[in-house]
């Protein structure tokens, strides 16, 4: 019997159309810009997100990393959510490697950062103060929920920031799971920011890589950046013909997966013990993820329902933390996948 895996849309291999255009990529080396399929990927990308140009890089904290050295210089200072991921998963880097100062400001329940608490983090000129240089946004919002922020938030910010000669950049991870589930081109986001971060290995089904867009001399540095980091790759074609796979075969089928989550969501909350674990969202803005709590008063810990899911119905969850769970759908988990799914929750808890 397979794994239903809903611990993340990470844990997506490449589907066999991947596999047959990586068997078939021309290759070459990409130091050199030499790789024509890492060429055309980049290509392709730019023009989906409407920007001049983009480079592939081997991870989406990478991707972020680089837009962040490229916007600061060490001592200036990013604003950036408390639920973001650049804030909360990606080791501090932005301090360690690059001296970047974060300035926190709460996130939202629907994800945004609330303007008016930007404007009043964005510092004066002033010889005691760290200079705002980047306002970093993020769409979906993986920590609240997933959730799905409209273009028009962009379009605000971008103001905002322009009236301070500010950038922005989107960490859009899963900016596609947007777009897709709010039914509006991705160019409605990224042409409202300066750099524009997409993961390829997530929902999209890609084994590695996301890319990273911008202006012509924004990506320039980027390049070089890229380099210093350790990501310049050879061969990296391999990679980059199932990145194109899912630009261009992948996107539209994430409506699927949202609609599996929509499901799931709607039949776990039925189950007595089962939580909404944060505000969920209306099912427009709703993507791939539920957010759940297991209530206080079930007598069943977090780590032996995994274990149990695991051992009895072959469906893996991550345990999360304090009780709160986050199940992710993708490409791999089917109707069949999310019923053993219910089945699974609906045995176990009511068995105790
Ligand atoms: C996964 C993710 C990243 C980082 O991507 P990796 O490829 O795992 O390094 C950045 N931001 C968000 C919102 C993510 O979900």
């Amino acid at each position: 019997m397979n794994f239903v895996d809903l611990r993340s849309d990470t844990v997506t291999h490449p589907t066999p159309e991947m596999m047959e255009a990586i068997a078939k990529a021309k290759l070459g080396d990409d130091v050199f810009e030499d790789d024509p399929t890492v060429n055309r990927l980049q290509e392709i990308a730019a023009e989906k997100l409407g920007m001049e140009e983009s480079l592939f890089v081997p991870s989406g904290t990478m991707g972020n990393l680089i837009a962040m050295l490229a916007h600061c210089n060490r001592g200036e200072e990013i604003i950036v959510g408390d639920k973001a991921h650049i804030f909360r998963w990606e080791g501090g880097n932005v301090a360690a490697l690059g001296g970047i100062h974060p300035y926190v400001i709460p996130n939202q329940a629907n994800g945004t950062l609330d303007p008016v608490k930007i404007a009043s983090a964005i510092r004066i000129e002033d010889v005691h103060l760290p200079r705002s240089k980047t306002i970093c946004l993020e769409n979906t919002q993986n920590n609240c929920g997933g959730v799905a922020i409209p273009p028009d938030y962009f379009a605000t910010i971008r103001q905002l920031a322009a009236e301070h000669n500010m950038t922005v950049h989107l960490d859009g991870a899963r900016l596609f799971n947007a777009a897709v589930a709010l039914n509006v081109p991705v160019t409605d986001f990224s042409s409202q920011v300066d750099s524009v971060m997409v993961c390829l290995s997530k929902g999209l089904c890609a084994p590695a890589g996301s890319i990273l867009a911008g202006r012509k001399d924004f990506i320039y540095t980027a390049r070089k950046l890229r380099k210093m980091l350790g990501g310049g790759m050879r061969q990296a074609g391999i990679l980059a013909a199932a990145g194109i796979v899912s630009l261009e075969k992948m996107v539209d089928r994430l409506a699927d997966d949202h609609h599996n989550a929509t499901k799931l969501g709607q039949e776990l909350f039925k189950i007595e013990g089962i939580e909404a674990g944060m505000k969920i969202p209306t099912e427009s803005t709703l993507t791939n993820m539920v957010y759940f709590k297991l209530s206080n008063e079930l007598p069943i810990s977090p780590e032996k329902l995994v274990e149990r899911c695991e051992k009895e119905f072959q469906v893996k969850i991550d345990p999360g933390s304090y009780r709160q769970f986050r199940l992710v759908t993708h490409y791999w988990v089917t109707d069949e996948g999310v019923e053993r799914t219910l089945e699974a929750f609906r045995t176990i808890l009511g068995s105790i």
